[in-house]
């Protein structure tokens, strides 16, 4: 395991979809940015990436960015790994995170900081970014406690 990201390299990287809807996303993150969807019509944020909004139906949708802020919806401390590449990184914490200034949007990732420790729903959490240097490199968001 490496000590400069969460989880142990070795799971397959992300990537944007096929149709590109998480291109600009992506981008944001290596930037040290945090954007989520919106719709430019009816302004409900939305995530994932959709090609049309789930709200109006509209299909004019750009990404705008966001503090990078929230709490804790919900979470799970992981013991068994879903991949030969986590089973020596036993146990990790995924989270749900509710953003605090994105219409209740809530994406996941990692909870940092001790794996054994206690989680609350409602705490509040900000975004870290962690960087994936080589030959793609790519950006991940975590979360660690405020
Ligand atoms: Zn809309």
């Amino acid at each position: 395991m490496t000590d400069d990201t969460y989880l142990p390299r070795g799971l397959p990287d992300p990537v944007p979809s096929p149709e590109g809807l998480g291109t600009e996303y992506w981008a944001a993150t290596r930037n040290h940015k945090l954007v989520v969807q919106r719709c430019q019509d009816c302004r409900t944020w939305q995530w994932g990436p959709e090609i049309i909004c789930r709200s109006c139906g509209g299909e004019k949708l750009g990404y705008e960015q966001v503090s990078g802020k929230g709490t804790i919806f919900s979470w799970q401390r992981a013991w068994h790994p879903v991949h030969a590449s986590l089973k020596d990184a036993m146990p990790y914490i995924v989270v749900l995170v509710e953003l605090a200034d994105a219409g209740k949007v809530r994406m996941i990732g990692n909870l940092l900081g001790d794996r054994e420790q206690p989680v609350q729903i409602g705490v509040s959490v900000e975004a870290v970014f962690e960087d994936h240097p080589g030959d793609h490199p790519f950006t991940l968001v975590q979360w660690r406690k405020t």
